[in-house]
């Protein structure tokens, strides 16, 4: 018995813990991301030290995991590949531990759905030319 929670950020934490046992990252909750255009950016400091993800508060909850998962794919390939073939298979792996993590199960065809589409259009911003640095306070 007890209370459970399907928090939506521990599965997902835990997924790259275990495909990154190496990653060093802080996730931060923030305010007015949102106002500059976005929910959500990684941010890769100047001196090397480790990635940051900010996600703002405004954050529909359902779309917590997809956003978490797409910030932990950019914290893991770094900021040259964008989004990219090798942001594209981080972003997949992670999602995968995602679902074993949540549940145990696998990811469903809406799942895989829900990422090609935030992979497309991550991908049609990035050619419109309206994302992304991945620094605070811009979209990503
Ligand atoms: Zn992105």
């Amino acid at each position: 018995m007890g209370i459970t929670f399907n928090d939506p950020f521990r599965p997902a934490i835990a997924a790259a813990e275990e495909l990154y046992p190496n990653l060093s990252l802080k996730i931060v909750l923030v305010d007015g991301l949102v106002d500059l255009g976005g929910f959500a950016a990684t941010a890769f400091p100047d001196d090397g030290g480790p990635a940051h993800i900010e996600i703002d508060h405004e954050l529909p909850l359902h779309a917590v995991a997809i956003t978490l998962l797409h910030e932990l794919a950019h914290a893991v390939v770094g900021l040259e590949d964008g989004h990219g073939k090798k942001w594209e298979e981080a972003f997949m792996q992670l999602a995968h531990g995602y679902a074993k993590h949540m549940d145990g199960g696998s990811l469903d065809d809406d799942d895989l759905k829900n990422i090609k589409d935030d992979i497309r259009a991550s991908r049609r911003a990035d050619k419109a030319g309206i994302s992304v640095k991945h620094v605070p306070g811009e979209a990503a």
